[in-house]
């Protein structure tokens, strides 16, 4: 490792002007702040992380609207993190808490169990999670889908942030392969989680930058295929199909969601009648989580961060998942540093 991160810093030397490198994974985030690679890159050299956990990107108009769902007397089930953001008003888990009927689950076969599958499932995440959704429309589950997709969100921030080059995501990247983000016109390395396949990617992207070159490298090999997982597409195809989608922090991106096909088993189209009067979400004002996510400030400089806002008390997406938030993954850090 020491010999690759000396090549990173003389490489960067050769580069005479500063770089920002995004990586868009929740995984990639916990490696980068756990080991602390930020610190030991060089000083020309940033790495930030962008929309990649997908309990953050959650649009918060697609919390309060499952929460309208569950409060209506609906039957829910939801991924346990997503229990925990704050709605405009509450949480998944406070309407639990006052009597509405939410069940947690952690797979499909748990939501396909007698007592969950009548449930409606409020579906996150990009495609990693959504062959899941897939597999349980499927088998005849109603669902509300928030699902994301990549690049599309990739695109928004090379514009808004001015972002040189990208460490692709592993774990999407297995579904998609890595042709779509040659349309992204950046340098991107898809990488492992290692710390050294971390550094290994950020070492690539300095050389491809250094000479002027943008393209597409998967140095993830052994797990990532060019044309992605096949079976897995076919599944999301039958089931669902492209639309916009609402983000946190990036707002109304074209084709960068996926809506349930049919029209029988989509909660949004069940239930308009509930979701209609809903009223209009609003984020918490003092909360940055929009910002962290385009890579525009970090947890550390948001005013809560660590006083009112813990992963015992989130005020907002980005405290509540432990494995992928940025600002829970900075919390939980920042703690070990300290004892
Ligand atoms: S520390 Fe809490 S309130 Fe601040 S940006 Fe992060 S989640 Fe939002």
């Amino acid at each position: 490792m020491n010999e690759l991160l000396e090549n990173i810093h003389t490489l960067a030397k050769t580069i005479p002007r500063n770089i920002t490198l995004m990586e868009v994974c929740g995984g990639h985030t916990n490696t980068v702040m756990k080991y602390g690679i930020r610190d030991i890159l060089p000083k020309n050299v940033r790495l930030i992380s962008g929309p990649g956990c997908p309990v953050c990107v959650t649009a918060q108009e697609d919390i309060d609207a499952m929460i309208a769902l569950a409060r209506s007397g609906l039957p829910i089930a939801s991924y346990a993190d997503m229990m925990h953001v704050p709605g405009t008003k509450l949480s998944l888990d406070k309407a639990k808490e006052q009597g509405a009927d939410v069940a947690v689950i952690a797979s499909a076969t748990e939501m396909l169990k007698e007592e969950n599958k009548h449930r409606i499932f409020f579906a996150i995440g990009f495609e990693t999670t959504t062959p899941m959704t897939a597999y349980l429309l499927e088998h005849g589950v109603t669902v509300y889908s928030a699902h994301k997709t990549m690049p599309e969100p990739m695109k928004a921030v090379v514009q808004d942030t001015k972002v040189d080059a990208f460490i692709g995501p592993g774990h999407v990247s297995c579904i998609i392969g890595t042709q779509a983000y040659k349309e992204l016109g950046v340098p991107l390395v898809v990488a492992g989680f290692e710390p050294e396949q971390i550094l290994h990617a950020v070492y690539l992207l300095l050389q491809m930058i250094a000479q002027g070159k943008k393209e597409v490298i998967n140095d993830y090999d052994e797990v990532v295929k060019e044309e992605g997982n096949l079976k897995a597409q076919n599944l999301i195809a039958r089931h669902l199909i492209p639309c916009d989608s609402l983000w946190r922090g990036l707002g109304l991106l074209p084709n960068s969601g996926m809506e349930v096909r049919s029209d029988k088993q989509n909660a949004k189209i069940l239930y308009k009648n509930i979701l209609e009067k809903q009223e209009a979400s609003k984020e918490n004002p003092i909360c940055r989580c929009a910002e962290i996510l385009k890579g525009h400030c970090e947890p550390q400089d948001c005013p809560l961060f660590g006083k009112s806002c813990t992963p015992k008390t989130p005020k907002g997406a980005c405290m509540v998942s432990e494995a992928e938030g940025a600002c829970a993954i900075a919390y939980q850090y920042k703690k070990q540093e300290e004892n």
